[in-house]
Protein backbone atom coordinates (compact mmCIF):
# COMPACT_ATOMS: atom_id res chain seq x y z
CA UNK A 1 0.00 0.00 0.00
CA UNK A 2 1.31 3.70 -0.52
CA UNK A 3 2.39 5.61 2.23
CA UNK A 4 1.11 9.26 3.38
CA UNK A 5 4.20 10.87 1.78
CA UNK A 6 3.63 9.18 -1.22
CA UNK A 7 0.57 10.32 -1.69
CA UNK A 8 1.75 13.75 -1.02
CA UNK A 9 4.69 13.60 -3.22
CA UNK A 10 2.11 12.00 -5.96
CA UNK A 11 5.28 9.31 -7.12
CA UNK A 12 3.22 6.06 -7.55
CA UNK A 13 0.02 7.78 -9.29
CA UNK A 14 1.87 9.57 -11.87
CA UNK A 15 -0.99 10.44 -14.35
CA UNK A 16 -0.19 10.08 -18.38
CA UNK A 17 -0.41 13.29 -20.24
CA UNK A 18 -3.63 12.34 -21.97
CA UNK A 19 -5.45 11.99 -18.95
CA UNK A 20 -4.43 14.97 -16.57
CA UNK A 21 -7.56 17.22 -16.93
CA UNK A 22 -5.94 20.73 -18.53
CA UNK A 23 -9.49 22.54 -18.75
CA UNK A 24 -10.98 24.99 -16.02
CA UNK A 25 -13.57 23.40 -13.40
CA UNK A 26 -15.21 24.51 -10.67
CA UNK A 27 -16.04 27.76 -12.28
CA UNK A 28 -18.92 28.85 -10.80
CA UNK A 29 -18.82 32.05 -8.13
CA UNK A 30 -19.73 29.69 -5.28
CA UNK A 31 -16.65 27.90 -5.14
CA UNK A 32 -14.94 30.43 -5.35
CA UNK A 33 -16.53 33.04 -3.26
CA UNK A 34 -16.00 31.62 0.04
CA UNK A 35 -12.68 31.52 1.08
CA UNK A 36 -12.16 31.11 4.67
CA UNK A 37 -13.57 28.37 7.55
CA UNK A 38 -15.36 31.82 8.87
CA UNK A 39 -16.75 32.69 4.88
CA UNK A 40 -17.80 28.66 4.59
CA UNK A 41 -19.02 28.28 8.22
CA UNK A 42 -22.03 31.99 7.33
CA UNK A 43 -22.42 30.14 4.12
CA UNK A 44 -23.66 27.23 5.57
CA UNK A 45 -25.50 28.69 8.04
CA UNK A 46 -27.40 30.79 5.56
CA UNK A 47 -28.38 28.08 3.28
CA UNK A 48 -29.99 26.01 6.66
CA UNK A 49 -31.58 29.21 7.71
CA UNK A 50 -33.39 29.16 4.26
CA UNK A 51 -34.57 25.39 4.64
CA UNK A 52 -37.66 24.72 6.30
CA UNK A 53 -36.53 21.47 7.55
CA UNK A 54 -36.78 18.51 10.39
CA UNK A 55 -34.49 20.53 12.37
CA UNK A 56 -37.02 23.09 13.07
CA UNK A 57 -40.74 21.63 11.90
CA UNK A 58 -42.30 18.64 11.62
CA UNK A 59 -42.55 17.10 8.22
CA UNK A 60 -45.64 15.33 7.86
CA UNK A 61 -44.95 13.62 4.45
CA UNK A 62 -47.35 11.09 3.86
CA UNK A 63 -45.62 7.98 2.38
CA UNK A 64 -42.08 9.53 3.36
CA UNK A 65 -41.69 8.44 6.65
CA UNK A 66 -39.82 11.89 7.29
CA UNK A 67 -38.48 10.61 11.28
CA UNK A 68 -35.96 11.74 13.00
CA UNK A 69 -32.10 10.67 11.87
CA UNK A 70 -30.64 10.63 15.49
CA UNK A 71 -27.56 12.24 15.59
CA UNK A 72 -26.08 8.74 17.44
CA UNK A 73 -26.78 7.08 14.60
CA UNK A 74 -25.13 9.00 12.55
CA UNK A 75 -22.34 9.94 13.56
CA UNK A 76 -20.66 7.07 12.66
CA UNK A 77 -20.74 7.09 9.21
CA UNK A 78 -18.25 10.16 8.92
CA UNK A 79 -15.37 7.27 11.00
CA UNK A 80 -12.13 6.99 8.42
CA UNK A 81 -13.07 3.43 9.60
CA UNK A 82 -16.54 3.58 7.55
CA UNK A 83 -15.66 6.11 5.03
CA UNK A 84 -12.91 5.35 3.25
CA UNK A 85 -13.28 1.77 2.24
CA UNK A 86 -13.40 1.42 -1.59
CA UNK A 87 -16.45 -0.48 -2.73
CA UNK A 88 -14.49 -2.93 -4.48
CA UNK A 89 -11.74 -3.83 -1.65
CA UNK A 90 -10.96 -7.01 -1.21
CA UNK A 91 -12.51 -8.97 1.21
CA UNK A 92 -9.28 -9.40 3.47
CA UNK A 93 -10.03 -5.52 4.18
CA UNK A 94 -13.91 -5.87 4.80
CA UNK A 95 -14.22 -8.16 7.77
CA UNK A 96 -16.20 -5.69 9.82
CA UNK A 97 -17.97 -4.19 7.44
CA UNK A 98 -19.36 -7.72 6.32
CA UNK A 99 -20.19 -8.34 9.47
CA UNK A 100 -22.06 -5.39 10.04
CA UNK A 101 -23.56 -6.19 6.33
CA UNK A 102 -24.83 -9.40 7.20
CA UNK A 103 -26.05 -8.65 10.40
CA UNK A 104 -28.23 -6.11 9.40
CA UNK A 105 -29.58 -8.35 6.29
CA UNK A 106 -30.21 -10.80 9.40
CA UNK A 107 -32.10 -8.57 11.72
CA UNK A 108 -34.00 -7.26 8.48
CA UNK A 109 -34.88 -11.05 7.89
CA UNK A 110 -36.40 -11.23 10.85
CA UNK A 111 -38.78 -7.87 11.05
CA UNK A 112 -40.23 -8.96 7.93
CA UNK A 113 -40.73 -12.52 8.31
CA UNK A 114 -38.71 -13.77 5.11
CA UNK A 115 -35.91 -16.05 4.63
CA UNK A 116 -33.07 -13.51 3.03
CA UNK A 117 -32.35 -10.05 2.70
CA UNK A 118 -30.13 -8.40 0.28
CA UNK A 119 -29.06 -4.91 1.05
CA UNK A 120 -27.63 -3.97 -2.86
CA UNK A 121 -30.47 -2.17 -4.05
CA UNK A 122 -30.14 2.04 -3.62
CA UNK A 123 -33.36 2.83 -3.40
CA UNK A 124 -37.14 1.54 -2.85
CA UNK A 125 -37.52 1.56 -6.69
CA UNK A 126 -34.61 -0.43 -7.48
CA UNK A 127 -35.64 -3.16 -4.47
CA UNK A 128 -39.03 -2.95 -6.82
CA UNK A 129 -36.78 -3.80 -10.09
CA UNK A 130 -34.77 -6.25 -8.24
CA UNK A 131 -37.65 -7.96 -6.97
CA UNK A 132 -39.58 -8.30 -10.00
CA UNK A 133 -36.70 -9.61 -11.51
CA UNK A 134 -36.45 -12.27 -8.58
CA UNK A 135 -40.07 -13.01 -9.77
CA UNK A 136 -39.42 -13.15 -13.95
CA UNK A 137 -36.85 -15.77 -13.20
CA UNK A 138 -38.36 -17.68 -10.96
CA UNK A 139 -41.25 -18.16 -13.63
CA UNK A 140 -38.62 -18.63 -16.29
CA UNK A 141 -36.51 -21.40 -14.40
CA UNK A 142 -40.56 -23.35 -14.17
CA UNK A 143 -40.88 -23.08 -17.79
CA UNK A 144 -43.65 -20.19 -17.21
CA UNK A 145 -41.72 -17.99 -20.10
CA UNK A 146 -45.71 -16.52 -20.85
CA UNK A 147 -46.17 -15.04 -16.94
CA UNK A 148 -45.64 -11.63 -17.51
CA UNK A 149 -48.51 -9.80 -16.55
CA UNK A 150 -48.45 -7.86 -13.23
CA UNK A 151 -51.44 -6.47 -11.23
CA UNK A 152 -51.22 -3.35 -9.99
CA UNK A 153 -53.90 -1.41 -7.70
CA UNK A 154 -54.96 2.30 -8.84
CA UNK A 155 -53.49 3.16 -5.20
CA UNK A 156 -50.07 2.19 -5.85
CA UNK A 157 -47.27 4.02 -6.06
CA UNK A 158 -45.85 5.11 -9.37
CA UNK A 159 -42.67 3.42 -9.25
CA UNK A 160 -44.65 0.09 -9.11
CA UNK A 161 -46.11 0.33 -12.62
CA UNK A 162 -42.59 1.61 -13.41
CA UNK A 163 -40.43 -0.84 -11.99
CA UNK A 164 -43.30 -3.77 -13.89
CA UNK A 165 -42.52 -1.97 -17.30
CA UNK A 166 -38.90 -2.07 -16.78
CA UNK A 167 -38.57 -5.52 -15.73
CA UNK A 168 -40.58 -6.57 -18.40
CA UNK A 169 -44.28 -7.29 -17.64
CA UNK A 170 -47.39 -5.70 -18.45
CA UNK A 171 -49.31 -3.61 -16.32
CA UNK A 172 -52.75 -4.42 -15.26
CA UNK A 173 -54.79 -2.03 -12.95
CA UNK A 174 -57.10 -3.42 -10.36
CA UNK A 175 -59.62 -0.54 -8.92
CA UNK A 176 -59.81 0.73 -5.87
CA UNK A 177 -63.19 -0.04 -3.50
CA UNK A 178 -65.37 2.37 -1.85
CA UNK A 179 -63.40 2.70 0.79
CA UNK A 180 -60.15 2.67 -0.38
CA UNK A 181 -59.27 -0.62 0.05
CA UNK A 182 -58.44 -3.16 -3.33
CA UNK A 183 -62.03 -4.01 -5.13
CA UNK A 184 -62.19 -7.54 -4.80
CA UNK A 185 -64.36 -8.79 -7.82
CA UNK A 186 -62.27 -6.38 -10.11
CA UNK A 187 -59.22 -8.51 -8.22
CA UNK A 188 -60.61 -11.75 -9.28
CA UNK A 189 -62.25 -10.72 -12.73
CA UNK A 190 -58.27 -9.59 -13.74
CA UNK A 191 -57.06 -12.87 -11.90
CA UNK A 192 -59.50 -14.83 -13.96
CA UNK A 193 -58.65 -12.79 -17.27
CA UNK A 194 -55.13 -13.65 -17.17
CA UNK A 195 -54.73 -16.93 -15.46
CA UNK A 196 -52.36 -18.21 -17.70
CA UNK A 197 -50.18 -15.36 -17.93
CA UNK A 198 -50.44 -13.78 -14.46
CA UNK A 199 -46.58 -12.66 -12.71
CA UNK A 200 -47.16 -11.08 -10.00
CA UNK A 201 -49.24 -8.74 -8.14
CA UNK A 202 -47.54 -5.83 -6.46
CA UNK A 203 -50.21 -4.68 -2.97
CA UNK A 204 -48.75 -2.09 -0.57
CA UNK A 205 -49.44 -2.65 2.95
CA UNK A 206 -50.71 -0.85 4.56
CA UNK A 207 -52.17 0.45 1.64
CA UNK A 208 -50.99 4.19 0.58
CA UNK A 209 -54.80 5.24 1.27
CA UNK A 210 -53.55 4.62 4.89
CA UNK A 211 -55.54 1.44 5.83
CA UNK A 212 -54.46 -1.93 6.72
CA UNK A 213 -56.70 -4.34 3.48
CA UNK A 214 -57.95 -6.57 6.56
CA UNK A 215 -58.60 -9.07 3.47
CA UNK A 216 -54.74 -8.93 2.54
CA UNK A 217 -54.29 -13.01 3.22
CA UNK A 218 -57.28 -13.63 0.90
CA UNK A 219 -55.73 -10.88 -2.21
CA UNK A 220 -52.10 -13.27 -1.63
CA UNK A 221 -54.14 -16.67 -1.58
CA UNK A 222 -55.88 -15.44 -4.78
CA UNK A 223 -52.98 -14.77 -6.61
CA UNK A 224 -51.14 -17.81 -5.37
CA UNK A 225 -53.90 -20.42 -6.72
CA UNK A 226 -53.63 -18.39 -10.32
CA UNK A 227 -50.18 -19.46 -9.84
CA UNK A 228 -48.62 -15.53 -9.60
CA UNK A 229 -46.52 -14.42 -7.39
CA UNK A 230 -47.44 -11.88 -4.60
CA UNK A 231 -44.65 -7.92 -4.52
CA UNK A 232 -45.45 -6.75 -1.06
CA UNK A 233 -44.16 -2.97 -1.40
CA UNK A 234 -42.67 -2.57 2.02
CA UNK A 235 -42.48 1.20 2.11
CA UNK A 236 -45.16 1.76 4.70
CA UNK A 237 -43.00 -0.45 6.84
CA UNK A 238 -43.01 2.16 9.76
CA UNK A 239 -46.85 0.44 10.33
CA UNK A 240 -45.85 -2.81 11.01
CA UNK A 241 -42.25 -3.46 12.56
CA UNK A 242 -42.96 -5.33 15.02
CA UNK A 243 -46.71 -6.05 14.20
CA UNK A 244 -47.05 -7.87 11.54
CA UNK A 245 -44.65 -9.54 8.83
CA UNK A 246 -44.98 -9.34 5.33
CA UNK A 247 -43.06 -12.90 4.84
CA UNK A 248 -46.08 -14.28 6.78
CA UNK A 249 -49.23 -13.29 5.92
CA UNK A 250 -48.85 -14.04 1.76
CA UNK A 251 -46.07 -11.71 0.71
CA UNK A 252 -43.05 -13.78 -1.90
CA UNK A 253 -40.91 -10.48 -1.91
CA UNK A 254 -40.95 -7.51 -0.55
CA UNK A 255 -38.41 -4.13 -0.81
CA UNK A 256 -37.74 -1.86 2.43
CA UNK A 257 -37.11 1.65 2.11
CA UNK A 258 -34.08 1.86 4.90
CA UNK A 259 -34.26 5.73 3.54
CA UNK A 260 -37.77 5.68 5.41
CA UNK A 261 -38.62 3.15 8.25
CA UNK A 262 -34.68 2.61 8.97
CA UNK A 263 -34.00 5.98 9.78
CA UNK A 264 -30.82 7.66 6.66
CA UNK A 265 -31.71 10.81 5.62
CA UNK A 266 -33.85 11.52 2.81
CA UNK A 267 -35.43 14.20 0.93
CA UNK A 268 -32.37 16.58 0.04
CA UNK A 269 -31.23 13.47 -2.04
CA UNK A 270 -28.34 11.35 -0.81
CA UNK A 271 -28.02 7.92 -1.51
CA UNK A 272 -30.56 5.70 -0.16
CA UNK A 273 -31.01 2.26 0.70
CA UNK A 274 -34.19 -0.09 -0.54
CA UNK A 275 -33.19 -3.68 0.50
CA UNK A 276 -34.91 -6.86 -1.15
CA UNK A 277 -36.04 -9.34 0.85
CA UNK A 278 -37.65 -12.83 -0.03
CA UNK A 279 -38.81 -16.46 0.87
CA UNK A 280 -36.30 -19.45 -0.18
CA UNK A 281 -37.86 -20.39 -3.06
CA UNK A 282 -36.26 -16.78 -4.99
CA UNK A 283 -33.00 -17.34 -3.66
CA UNK A 284 -31.08 -18.28 -6.98
CA UNK A 285 -32.90 -14.69 -8.35
CA UNK A 286 -31.52 -12.53 -5.72
CA UNK A 287 -29.21 -9.65 -6.45
CA UNK A 288 -25.94 -11.23 -7.47
CA UNK A 289 -22.25 -9.93 -7.96
CA UNK A 290 -21.71 -7.21 -10.81
CA UNK A 291 -18.61 -8.56 -11.52
CA UNK A 292 -19.41 -12.14 -11.99
CA UNK A 293 -21.60 -13.80 -14.53
CA UNK A 294 -25.26 -13.87 -13.59
CA UNK A 295 -25.74 -17.40 -11.47
CA UNK A 296 -22.07 -17.98 -11.14
CA UNK A 297 -22.29 -17.22 -7.49
CA UNK A 298 -26.04 -18.59 -6.86
CA UNK A 299 -27.85 -15.31 -7.18
CA UNK A 300 -29.20 -13.71 -9.95
CA UNK A 301 -28.08 -10.48 -12.26
CA UNK A 302 -26.46 -7.58 -10.21
CA UNK A 303 -28.82 -4.43 -9.83
CA UNK A 304 -26.55 -2.31 -8.56
CA UNK A 305 -22.86 -2.21 -9.79
CA UNK A 306 -21.61 -2.30 -6.11
CA UNK A 307 -22.19 -5.59 -4.16
CA UNK A 308 -23.46 -3.76 -1.34
CA UNK A 309 -24.82 -0.98 -2.93
CA UNK A 310 -25.22 2.29 -0.65
CA UNK A 311 -23.04 0.58 2.42
CA UNK A 312 -21.83 3.61 3.32
CA UNK A 313 -24.81 4.72 5.35
CA UNK A 314 -25.98 1.59 6.51
CA UNK A 315 -24.43 1.86 10.26
CA UNK A 316 -27.38 4.50 10.65
CA UNK A 317 -29.70 1.99 10.12
CA UNK A 318 -27.53 -0.96 12.15
CA UNK A 319 -27.43 1.30 14.93
CA UNK A 320 -31.16 2.09 14.90
CA UNK A 321 -31.80 -1.06 15.03
CA UNK A 322 -29.69 -2.06 17.90
CA UNK A 323 -30.48 1.17 19.68
CA UNK A 324 -34.27 0.22 19.64
CA UNK A 325 -33.97 -3.35 20.18
CA UNK A 326 -37.25 -5.56 19.93
CA UNK A 327 -39.50 -3.60 21.84
CA UNK A 328 -38.60 -0.21 20.49
CA UNK A 329 -39.22 -1.04 17.41
CA UNK A 330 -42.37 -2.30 18.28
CA UNK A 331 -42.82 0.69 20.58
CA UNK A 332 -42.09 3.15 17.69
CA UNK A 333 -44.71 1.88 15.63
CA UNK A 334 -47.42 2.02 17.55
CA UNK A 335 -46.44 4.98 18.43
CA UNK A 336 -46.47 6.24 14.98
CA UNK A 337 -49.89 4.55 14.48
CA UNK A 338 -51.36 6.73 17.85
CA UNK A 339 -50.22 9.51 16.05
CA UNK A 340 -51.96 9.22 12.98
CA UNK A 341 -54.63 8.04 14.51
CA UNK A 342 -54.93 11.05 17.35
CA UNK A 343 -54.23 13.52 14.32
CA UNK A 344 -57.15 11.84 11.98
CA UNK A 345 -59.21 12.02 14.79
CA UNK A 346 -59.05 15.56 15.59
CA UNK A 347 -58.91 17.06 12.27
CA UNK A 348 -61.99 14.42 10.84
CA UNK A 349 -64.63 17.08 11.88
CA UNK A 350 -62.41 20.01 9.77
CA UNK A 351 -60.88 18.51 6.93
CA UNK A 352 -62.86 15.13 6.64
CA UNK A 353 -60.44 12.00 6.44
CA UNK A 354 -60.85 9.83 3.11
CA UNK A 355 -60.19 6.52 4.22
CA UNK A 356 -60.35 4.62 7.41
CA UNK A 357 -60.59 1.05 7.94
CA UNK A 358 -61.77 -1.18 10.85
CA UNK A 359 -62.67 0.69 13.03
CA UNK A 360 -62.68 4.08 11.59
CA UNK A 361 -59.07 3.56 12.58
CA UNK A 362 -56.11 4.63 10.05
CA UNK A 363 -52.59 3.26 9.81
CA UNK A 364 -49.66 5.62 9.97
CA UNK A 365 -50.76 7.91 7.65
CA UNK A 366 -54.53 9.86 7.01
CA UNK A 367 -55.52 11.54 3.82
CA UNK A 368 -57.40 14.55 4.67
CA UNK A 369 -59.99 15.48 1.87
CA UNK A 370 -60.43 19.05 0.70
CA UNK A 371 -62.01 18.40 -2.88
CA UNK A 372 -65.31 19.48 -1.27
CA UNK A 373 -64.04 22.64 0.27
CA UNK A 374 -62.29 23.62 -2.92
CA UNK A 375 -65.61 23.10 -4.49
CA UNK A 376 -67.79 25.30 -2.24
CA UNK A 377 -64.86 28.11 -1.68
CA UNK A 378 -62.53 28.06 -4.74
CA UNK A 379 -59.70 27.33 -1.79
CA UNK A 380 -57.24 24.70 -3.28
CA UNK A 381 -55.10 21.48 -0.95
CA UNK A 382 -52.42 23.62 -2.36
CA UNK A 383 -53.47 26.86 -1.00
CA UNK A 384 -53.23 25.31 2.66
CA UNK A 385 -49.90 23.39 1.59
CA UNK A 386 -48.32 27.03 1.32
CA UNK A 387 -50.43 28.35 4.00
CA UNK A 388 -48.69 25.98 6.31
CA UNK A 389 -45.45 27.45 5.64
CA UNK A 390 -46.33 30.56 7.26
CA UNK A 391 -47.29 28.85 10.37
CA UNK A 392 -43.77 27.33 10.21
CA UNK A 393 -44.83 23.63 8.76
CA UNK A 394 -43.61 22.00 6.25
CA UNK A 395 -46.10 20.77 3.85
CA UNK A 396 -47.86 17.49 3.60
CA UNK A 397 -47.92 15.34 0.69
CA UNK A 398 -49.76 16.58 -1.76
CA UNK A 399 -52.45 15.21 -4.37
CA UNK A 400 -51.01 12.01 -3.73
CA UNK A 401 -52.24 9.37 -4.16
CA UNK A 402 -55.48 11.30 -4.28
CA UNK A 403 -55.78 14.66 -6.14
CA UNK A 404 -57.21 17.62 -4.08
CA UNK A 405 -55.91 15.93 -0.92
CA UNK A 406 -52.97 16.14 1.49
CA UNK A 407 -51.50 13.06 3.48
CA UNK A 408 -50.56 13.17 6.70
CA UNK A 409 -47.72 11.31 8.38
CA UNK A 410 -46.61 12.24 12.09
CA UNK A 411 -44.33 9.20 12.66
CA UNK A 412 -43.28 8.25 16.06
CA UNK A 413 -41.05 11.14 16.00
CA UNK A 414 -43.37 13.99 16.54
CA UNK A 415 -44.43 14.54 20.36
CA UNK A 416 -47.64 15.86 21.23
CA UNK A 417 -46.46 19.38 21.62
CA UNK A 418 -45.95 19.37 18.12
CA UNK A 419 -48.83 17.43 16.52
CA UNK A 420 -50.56 19.76 18.83
CA UNK A 421 -49.26 23.10 17.34
CA UNK A 422 -50.12 21.17 13.46
CA UNK A 423 -53.45 20.26 14.67
CA UNK A 424 -53.88 24.50 15.59
CA UNK A 425 -52.42 25.10 12.37
CA UNK A 426 -54.82 23.32 10.55
CA UNK A 427 -57.61 24.34 12.65
CA UNK A 428 -56.66 27.94 12.37
CA UNK A 429 -56.21 27.63 8.47
CA UNK A 430 -59.67 26.11 8.37
CA UNK A 431 -61.42 29.20 10.07
CA UNK A 432 -59.68 31.18 7.14
CA UNK A 433 -61.34 28.93 4.58
CA UNK A 434 -64.22 29.84 6.50
CA UNK A 435 -63.64 33.39 5.67
CA UNK A 436 -63.75 33.17 2.14
CA UNK A 437 -66.75 30.91 2.72
CA UNK A 438 -68.37 34.19 5.00
CA UNK A 439 -66.88 36.94 1.74
CA UNK A 440 -64.31 38.26 4.72
CA UNK A 441 -62.07 38.38 1.39
CA UNK A 442 -62.34 36.72 -1.69
CA UNK A 443 -60.31 33.57 -2.39
CA UNK A 444 -57.72 35.43 -4.98
CA UNK A 445 -56.89 37.61 -2.48
CA UNK A 446 -56.88 35.75 0.89
CA UNK A 447 -53.80 35.22 2.71
CA UNK A 448 -54.46 31.54 1.80
CA UNK A 449 -54.17 31.95 -2.13
CA UNK A 450 -51.23 34.57 -1.24
CA UNK A 451 -49.28 32.16 0.93
CA UNK A 452 -46.45 32.05 1.75
CA UNK A 453 -45.60 35.81 2.95
CA UNK A 454 -42.35 36.62 2.38
CA UNK A 455 -40.59 39.34 5.44
CA UNK A 456 -40.64 41.45 1.94
CA UNK A 457 -43.49 41.08 1.21
CA UNK A 458 -45.67 42.50 4.65
CA UNK A 459 -43.31 45.11 5.45
CA UNK A 460 -43.35 46.47 1.79
CA UNK A 461 -44.70 49.87 1.90
CA UNK A 462 -47.33 49.23 -0.61
CA UNK A 463 -49.20 46.73 1.57
CA UNK A 464 -52.92 46.71 0.16
CA UNK A 465 -54.24 43.27 1.25
CA UNK A 466 -57.85 42.78 2.54
CA UNK A 467 -56.39 41.21 5.62
CA UNK A 468 -54.06 42.60 8.05
CA UNK A 469 -50.19 42.25 7.69
CA UNK A 470 -50.56 40.55 11.32
CA UNK A 471 -53.16 37.77 10.14
CA UNK A 472 -50.51 37.19 7.16
CA UNK A 473 -47.12 36.07 9.50
CA UNK A 474 -48.54 35.69 12.96
CA UNK A 475 -52.27 33.61 12.43
CA UNK A 476 -51.48 31.98 15.58
CA UNK A 477 -50.07 34.30 18.91
CA UNK A 478 -46.68 31.96 19.62
CA UNK A 479 -45.29 32.42 16.12
CA UNK A 480 -44.19 35.73 17.66
CA UNK A 481 -41.66 34.23 19.25
CA UNK A 482 -40.73 31.70 16.65
CA UNK A 483 -41.18 33.04 13.08
CA UNK A 484 -39.59 31.13 10.08
CA UNK A 485 -39.91 33.55 6.73
CA UNK A 486 -40.00 31.94 3.59
CA UNK A 487 -37.12 33.33 1.30
CA UNK A 488 -39.36 32.56 -1.46
CA UNK A 489 -43.40 33.69 -2.31
CA UNK A 490 -45.54 31.71 -4.11
CA UNK A 491 -44.59 30.44 -7.74
CA UNK A 492 -46.82 28.73 -10.56
CA UNK A 493 -45.49 25.49 -9.92
CA UNK A 494 -46.86 23.83 -13.15
CA UNK A 495 -45.58 27.26 -14.99
CA UNK A 496 -42.32 26.94 -13.63
CA UNK A 497 -41.76 23.15 -14.29
CA UNK A 498 -42.47 23.59 -17.81
CA UNK A 499 -40.15 27.10 -18.17
CA UNK A 500 -36.75 26.24 -16.64
CA UNK A 501 -35.00 29.33 -15.84
CA UNK A 502 -31.61 28.58 -15.01
CA UNK A 503 -30.44 31.14 -12.46
CA UNK A 504 -26.85 29.98 -13.16
CA UNK A 505 -24.62 31.90 -14.80
CA UNK A 506 -25.36 31.91 -18.65
CA UNK A 507 -24.19 29.15 -20.91
CA UNK A 508 -22.11 32.39 -22.53
CA UNK A 509 -19.82 32.39 -19.21
CA UNK A 510 -18.23 28.94 -19.90
CA UNK A 511 -17.28 30.25 -23.74
CA UNK A 512 -13.74 30.77 -23.88
C1 LIG B 1 -41.24 5.86 -1.35
C2 LIG B 1 -42.05 4.79 -1.93
C3 LIG B 1 -41.57 3.98 -2.97
C4 LIG B 1 -40.27 4.24 -3.71
O1 LIG B 1 -39.13 4.29 -2.92
P1 LIG B 1 -37.88 5.17 -3.37
O2 LIG B 1 -36.85 4.87 -2.35
O3 LIG B 1 -38.33 6.60 -3.38
O4 LIG B 1 -37.47 4.72 -4.75
C5 LIG B 1 -42.36 2.93 -3.40
N1 LIG B 1 -43.57 2.70 -2.87
C6 LIG B 1 -44.09 3.48 -1.88
C7 LIG B 1 -45.44 3.16 -1.32
C8 LIG B 1 -43.35 4.55 -1.38
O5 LIG B 1 -43.86 5.33 -0.43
Amino acid sequence: MFGAELLESGEGFALEAAVERSSDFLQHPVFNTHRSETQLLRYIRKLSDRDLALDRTMIPLGSCTMKLNATAEMEAISWPEFASIHPFAPDSQTDGWRELIEDLEADLTEITGYDQVSIQPNAGSQGELAGLLAIRGYHHSRGDLQRNVCLIPASAHGTNAASAVLAGMKVVVVATAADGTIDHADLQAKIDANKDVLSAIMITYPSTHGVYDADVREICDSVHAAGGQVYVDGANLNALVGLAQPGKFGGDVSHLNLHKTFCIPHGGGGPGVGPVAAKAHLAPFMPGDANKAAHEDGHGVAISASRYGSAGVLPISWAYVKLMGGEGLTEATKSALLAANYIASRLNEYFPVLYTGEGGLVAHECILDLRELTAKTGVTAEDVAKRLIDYGFHAPTLAFPVAGTLMVEPTESEDLGEIDRFIEAMITIRKEIDQVAHGDFTVENSPLRHAPHTAAAVVSSDWNREYSREQAVFPVHHLKQDKYFPPVGRIDGAAGDRNLVCSCPPIEAFEN
